[in-house]
């Protein structure tokens, strides 16, 4: 599996085998098969879980015409009488929630409250400022028209109608219209299970001391963040170091329990090797050096039935790569129908260096001018280990594999991390 086709580079003879990205997403979105496990919670519990089902209107919301303001209920037929002020008997009330009792018949009205039933015979709302009150007489001034103000039965959700479709990741408005609906429990995707664990001998974990050349585990950290924000069940394995027996047990386990495995470091060339060569044993994962900064090397396979990512070590590079190419494949799993992130174009304050050949990721602080316009600048230095720059950036600034460079002024594509989890 996942042979592909070197792509030739116009730029750099060392690059020219290069993965286009949209290759690799191709391949992962090939194999991925989405769940079938559904299970019913309650709807507050559904919140950003993904719907497994449609859900379908058992009624109009609303279910009668009702008032949108304060004011009186009225025939507009009452209107017609030509009069450039027109006098009408009130003759009763309705509340939201407590409707006029009896008919109302010409010349007459009721006075209506926001959210109340409209009697049969009315089909127009005067707002109570329009309105002078002389005892049970009223007299309407100003221009109206006829069906004014009124809120249809259905013009919200019709019976019948697909009020929300599956696939659909359950935001805080959508909570609060299936509760329009009166539907108290929601039929969504089970939860996904993600295991991962971090790779290299030089890494620490927090509360250990550093000996020289050490470092702390971030990349544990900063995936928990990712995938905390997605509501999937951890597994976390801590560091495992690059030594065979660890890393075959880490995995086996990860294997048995988990969806999805997602391990950084040891993917590229000049690492110890002994992540390959347990992926080899244990997994069909191919090893790809994508056409992208950062973010060049990624494994990518199954071990049984478990997805398996080997993003790179290097701290920016874990973010990319997991917005590019494991959020896409979880969303997938669940069912998520995906829309494509948004992006948009604003002027660069800044040059910005680059070599043809690899679509690039740079971090980017949106900021709005002294002339009010939107505009971006670089967070300063790219490289792919200063995490600080995806700490303080709010966008990527994504420039495409043939550009050879950003003057400063130009238009730039950038997309906003609002959106991202
Ligand atoms: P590797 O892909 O294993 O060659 O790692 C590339 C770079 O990322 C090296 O400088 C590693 O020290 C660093 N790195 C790898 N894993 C982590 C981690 N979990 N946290 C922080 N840095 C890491
Ligand atoms: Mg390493």
């Amino acid at each position: 599996m996942a042979d592909f086709t070197p792509q030739p580079s116009c730029a750099d003879p060392l690059e020219a085998a290069l993965m286009p990205m949209q290759v690799a997403q191709d391949h992962i979105q090939q194999l991925v098969s989405p769940l079938t496990a559904s299970e019913t919670c309650s709807l507050r519990e559904a919140l950003g879980r993904v719907l497994h089902q449609d859900i379908i209107s058992p009624h109009n919301v609303p279910a009668h015409r009702n008032s949108a303001m304060d004011g009186y209920a009225i025939a507009s037929s009452d209107l017609n009488l030509g009069n450039d002020s027109l006098a009408l008997q009130q003759i009763g009330i309705a509340f939201a929630g407590k409707p006029h009792q009896g008919q109302v018949s010409p010349g007459q009205c009721i006075r209506i409250m926001t959210g109340a039933v409209v009697p049969a015979e009315c089909d127009t709302i005067i707002m109570q400022e329009h309105v002078a009150v002389d005892g049970d007489t009223i007299t309407i001034h100003g221009k109206q028209r006829a069906g004014q103000h009124i809120r249809q039965a259905g013009e919200d959700l019709a019976i019948g109608d697909t009020a929300l479709k599956a696939g659909r990741k359950l935001i805080p408005a959508d909570l609060g219209l299936i509760a329009s609906l009166g539907i108290a429990d929601v039929n969504v995707t089970r939860k996904l299970k993600v295991a991962f664990f971090s790779t290299g001998d030089e890494l620490r974990s927090i509360g250990d001391t550093l000996e020289a050349g050490q470092i702390y585990d971030s990349n544990r950290y900063t995936l928990y963040g990712m995938l905390t924000r997605l509501d999937v069940e951890l597994l976390d394995l801590g560091v495992i170091p690059d030594q065979r027996d660890a890393l075959r047990g880490a995995l086996k386990q990860a294997a048995t329990e988990a969806d999805v495995i997602i391990t950084t470091g040891g993917v590229s060339v000049g690492d110890a090797d002994y992540v390959k060569e347990m992926l080899a044993e244990l997994g069909q994962v191919a090893f790809w050096k994508i056409a992208m900064k950062p973010g060049r090397p990624l494994a990518f396979g199954k071990i049984d039935q478990t997805l398996f990512f080997g993003l790179p070590g290097n701290p920016v590079s874990v973010m990319v790569t997991f917005y590019q190419f494991v959020l896409p494949a979880l969303q997938q799993l669940t069912g998520e129908a995906i829309t494509a992130p948004h992006t948009f174009q604003v002027r660069c304050h800044n040059h910005i260096r680059k070599r043809p050949g690899r679509y690039e990721f740079q971090r980017g602080i949106l900021f709005t001018d002294d002339n009010g316009e939107l505009g971006v600048k670089t967070t300063g230095q790219q490289g792919s280990g200063i995490l600080h720059s995806m700490s303080i950036a709010n966008c990527f600034i994504l420039i495409d594999e043939t550009c050879d460079g950003i003057a400063e002024g130009e238009w730039v594509k950038v997309q906003p991390f609002s959106g991202l989890v």
